[in-house]
């Protein structure tokens, strides 16, 4: 494995932070070292702040990696030079080396009916070497959800990207990762329905200016009231930077 990553931390959640984090990750799905990616952002953030077993789901992962500009932002603000690495586009690329070498096995779980199914026709289309070894939609009852249980233990996918929104698709990977565990699991929210083409991700100015959560909340005004979230974290990081400058003065 050519790159450890590095341990930090965002309001007391880890955070690692690497140059490679594909290769890293294709390095375990060879060696089939089990590994759970958590993608942070500020939301997320304050959703651990308010939820104890979340936040020992996040502690708990092998992968957590800066996906909001918030979080970047904070870490930068302590003097780390590092860069935002969505989620989607760690996907993305783990999809795009797949035929590269032995193509891993890939299973898409979540999204409406019929979401994931058209992402992964797309994707196929894509990378014509892709293995995507089955999809499940993410609305199931308890029946439904013990054959996905039953078919995820037959199957033995290499790489299982769940998007059920956060913190469900973080508990979800939690409580079920015994079942592949050799897998790597990734909380990818909303990707399907970007990949299906359903919904699109902020152009390029917006998020460079840190600003696609202006257009999420363009696209999905419903959203509004998880992003109180955001003015919330901004306050905490800048009481907690604070404090650890006046502490750091102080202490020889
Ligand atoms: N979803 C799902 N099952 C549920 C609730 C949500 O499959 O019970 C899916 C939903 O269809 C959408 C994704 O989870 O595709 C959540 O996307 P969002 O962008 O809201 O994710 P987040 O911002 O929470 O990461």
């Amino acid at each position: 494995m050519s790159e450890t990553p590095t341990l930090s931390s965002v309001l007391g959640l880890p955070i690692h932070l690497m140059n490679d984090y594909p290769g890293w990750l294709r390095s375990r799905l060879q060696q089939g070292i089990g590994t759970h990616v958590v993608t942070l952002n500020a939301e997320m953030t304050m959703q651990a702040e308010c939820d104890a077993t979340l936040a020992k789901v996040i502690d708990q992962a092998e992968l957590v990696i800066p996906d909001g500009a918030g979080v970047v932002l904070y870490l930068r603000l302590q003097g780390k030079h590092i860069q935002r690495y969505p989620g989607i586009e760690l996907a993305e690329s783990l999809l795009q080396s797949s035929q590269q070498q032995e193509p891993f096995s890939v299973f898409f779980l979540g999204g409406a009916p019929g979401v994931a199914q058209l992402a992964a026709a797309k994707w196929q289309q894509q990378v014509p070497g892709l293995n995507i070894v089955g999809t499940q939609h993410g609305y199931l009852d308890s029946t439904e959800t013990e054959k996905l249980r039953q078919t995820l233990t037959q199957l033995q996918p290499q790489l299982i990207f769940v998007g059920l929104g956060v913190p469900r698709q973080e508990f979800w990977i939690a409580q079920n990762r015994f079942l592949c565990p050799q897998a790597t699991w990734i909380g990818v929210g909303g990707s399907f329905d970007i990949w299906a083409g359903i919904k699109s991700r902020a152009p390029n100015w917006l998020a460079a200016n840190h600003l696609e959560w202006l257009y999420r909340l363009y696209q999905e005004p419903w959203r509004w009231r998880r992003m109180l979230a955001l003015p919330k974290f901004t306050q905490k990081a800048l009481i907690h930077l604070t404090q650890q400058r006046v502490l750091g003065k102080m202490l020889p």
